[in-house]
């Protein structure tokens, strides 16, 4: 199933969020029936993933975005954990320590940037400066107005030098932001999760809504797009996100590099240790 044009943000458009249903589950009825085929996009991207480090040449970023509960972490566990961490990396931004924030804003998320072969998922991202730097009024808007143009010569840099990146904002309504919460506080393994600013959060949901939206329509290029996930339905996100970067990376066709060795001479020499040490 290739949902990539289906949650593509068209560089440009116009994006009305409360438009986009975050119930959207596709052709497929339930979890059950999906199984196969996550199952599958899982496969491809283990394999997929292989390649492209074996090819040493480009690497991939994937930006995940959303509100408190919106399902960052669970799809890192079932999407990315497909992924050999020897050549992938998750990296969550938090509140910038004083460091990060005695630099300019990109400066933290230049050094997470995936080396050549490897994949980085940004849990969070340098989108925060224009979330909640903006929502929470943290810098004047002089400053944060200007953000996103910075932001996408950024990322224009990035693809030059041989990243690819994709973006996804997982979506999903208030309603279920506020299942979630509620499923975390009936169950204290999810206490560690709970954050009363989680619910003052909700005050600000239309800013947010409206923050994303200017991201979604002034952030979205060709070359580094954002994408819209319906993800009130975890498998659903699941699907959709596991689809579109194993569509990608199979566009990317990473090659295995050519043998560096003569692999005739390993063999010969490999026969003759064989013969050898087998009992005469
Ligand atoms: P969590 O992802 O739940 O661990 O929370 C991380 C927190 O860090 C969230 O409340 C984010 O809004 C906050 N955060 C991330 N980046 C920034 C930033 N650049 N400025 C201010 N707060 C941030
Ligand atoms: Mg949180």
């Amino acid at each position: 199933m290739n949902y990539r044009k289906r949650f593509l943000v068209e560089p440009g458009a116009k994006v009305q969020l409360g438009e986009l249903d975050p119930d959207f589950t596709g052709k497929h009825a339930n979890e059950t029936a999906a199984k196969a085929d996550i199952a599958d996009d899982l496969e491809r991207l283990r394999k997929l993933q292989y390649r492209l480090y074996a090819e040493h040449e480009r690497s991939l970023l994937i930006v995940l975005q959303a509100l408190d509960a919106g399902g960052k972490d669970g799809t890192v566990r079932h999407v990315f954990g497909a992924f050999n961490p020897q050549g992938a990396n998750v990296h969550a931004f938090k509140v910038p320590t004083p460091e990060e924030a005695a630099h300019d804003f990109l400066w933290r998320a230049h050094a997470a940037t995936p080396a050549r072969g490897h994949i980085a998922i940004f849990n969070r991202s340098h989108y925060e400066d224009v979330l909640v730097a903006r929502v929470h009024d943290l810098v004047p808007e002089e400053m944060w107005s200007k953000r996103y143009d910075r932001i996408n010569e950024f990322e224009k840099n990035l693809v030059q030098a041989g990243t690819h990146i994709l973006k996804f904002f997982l979506h999903i309504s208030p309603d279920e932001q506020l299942r979630r919460f509620k499923k975390r506080l009936d169950d204290p393994q999810s206490w560690w999760k709970l954050n009363e600013s989680d619910y003052a959060e909700r005050k600000h949901w239309d800013g947010y809504r409206k923050a994303y939206e200017d991201v979604l329509e002034r952030c979205s290029t060709k070359r580094a797009p954002w994408y819209v996930i319906p993800a009130n339905h975890k498998w659903f996100r699941n699907l959709a996100v596991a689809s579109i970067v194993a569509y990608t990376l199979d566009e990317l066709d990473p090659k295995l590099p050519k043998p560096a060795a003569d692999i005739g001479a390993i063999r010969r020499a490999y026969e003759e240790a064989a013969a050898a040490t087998s009992p005469a």
